[in-house]
């Protein structure tokens, strides 16, 4: 209960979050980019684009002409008398005298170059051309709007949520990034990757399992419950901070809850991520589904979760150390013999197991072994290839 009460403020909280991010896109910019990122991705209508806009001073300012081409607009004029027009407006940028000129009117403009782009301010799209904009602080976003969206901009941050992390994070969740891949040239003998994940946490016992990793110099990639995160922030941050990966498992772990619509499981991944967001600042498009994806997991759950941008992980190599809990050698055993079957077709070994105490046991064995035999342990990343039991790749 008192988790579902937390819940219901925490979403409340946002609420008013994003109202006031409204209120605020319509002043001048200086309070919305106050509360602005570096970088912000900027969302068209109901598309999300790769431009990104920049935090200068107290305004948001976005590169002209990959704007002016994503808004139909055109761009002419010199490199000090730019013009950008549209089938109504038009504006005259002068950058030497910092000002723009629209009908009658001169104004101040500020711009600036940034890897050899002109950069503006953003609000001269809705000051000249009448172009909407808002923001959302919380993933943070920013999102021009001719009129033409079908979306809230509430129902447009929760289909790109997924995405629009991995935007702001560069692609990365803030973990070791791998090491650099050399595509040309063959990989050494003892190049051997191994990804161990760990599932249902974080629990009690994270911190231990933790020390385990690092005293082998090894990393995972943690599929964690919504409801634990929120009770085992420091473990959260610890794991993120020191190179492992934040996967999504969840809010529910209850097979008639989890899987009773493709939005419910939608809704508990997003839910799962914000609790993710609120102890570590990241977020992540990486997602495993209680108990595996199959059978439950079907196309039309698929395209509804997938298409808000997660990428779906399953196994290749199950310890069963759920279920074997008091021997130890029986889960080392079949993990090893596993492993080997893998890498003997060549396959990268995807190795489940759980966040649980027994898990304590077994693990430092398998890492002395697996480091033996030229293992590396890697994290799955947000753009690593996903290996799920459907083979899909999105
Ligand atoms: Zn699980």
């Amino acid at each position: 209960m008192k988790q579902k009460d937390g819940q219901r403020i925490w979403r409340r909280g946002g609420l008013a979050l994003l109202a006031m991010a409204l209120v605020l896109a319509m002043l001048p910019y200086k309070q919305a980019a106050a509360a602005a990122v570096q970088k912000l991705p900027i969302g068209y209508n109901d598309e999300l684009t790769n431009i990104k806009a920049e935090q200068s001073g107290d305004a948001l300012y976005v590169p002209l002409r990959e704007i002016a081409q994503k808004l139909h607009l055109e761009v002419g004029g010199t490199a000090d008398k730019i013009v950008v027009s549209g089938s109504k407006h038009s504006v005259v940028i002068l950058p030497a005298k910092q000002s723009a000129v629209s009908g009658k009117k001169t104004s101040s403009l500020k711009t600036y170059a940034s890897e050899g782009r002109t950069m503006v301010p953003v609000s001269l799209f809705k000051g000249v051309f009448n172009f909407g904009i808002a923001y959302d602080a919380s993933v943070p976003v920013i999102r021009i709007t001719s009129g033409k969206q079908k979306l809230s901009l509430q129902s447009f941050v929760e289909q790109n949520r997924a995405a629009l992390s991995a935007n702001a994070n560069g692609g990365k969740t803030g973990q070791k990034p791998q090491a650099p891949s050399k595509p040309q040239s063959p990989k050494p003998a003892s190049s051997k990757p191994i990804y161990l994940t760990f599932d249902d946490g974080p629990t009690a016992h994270t911190n231990e399992l933790l020390d385990i990793l690092d005293q082998y110099g090894a990393h995972g990639t943690f599929f964690m419950l919504g409801p634990g995160i929120s009770a085992y922030p420091k473990s959260v941050k610890r794991l993120v901070d020191s190179g492992n990966s934040a996967g999504l498992h969840g809010m529910t772990h209850v097979k008639s809850k989890f899987y009773a619509s493709p939005a419910s499981a939608l809704k508990e991944m997003t839910q799962d991520n914000d609790a993710l967001y609120k102890a570590t600042g990241t977020r992540t498009s990486l997602i495993r589904t209680p108990y595996g994806s199959k059978p439950y997991f079907t196309q039309k759950y698929r395209d509804k979760v997938l298409a808000a941008g997660f990428h779906l992980w399953d196994w290749n190599v199950d310890s069963e150390d759920w279920k074997y809990k008091s021997d130890h050698q029986k889960v080392i055993d079949s993990i090893l013999k596993q492993v080997d079957q893998q890498e003997k077709e060549g396959i990268v070994p995807v190795v489940l197991m759980h966040d649980q105490k027994a898990t304590l046991k077994v693990l430092p064995q398998v890492l002395k072994t697996l480091k033996a035999e030229g293992y590396t342990f890697e994290v799955i990343q947000q753009n690593s290839k996903p290996v799920n039991f459907w083979h899909d790749k999105r």
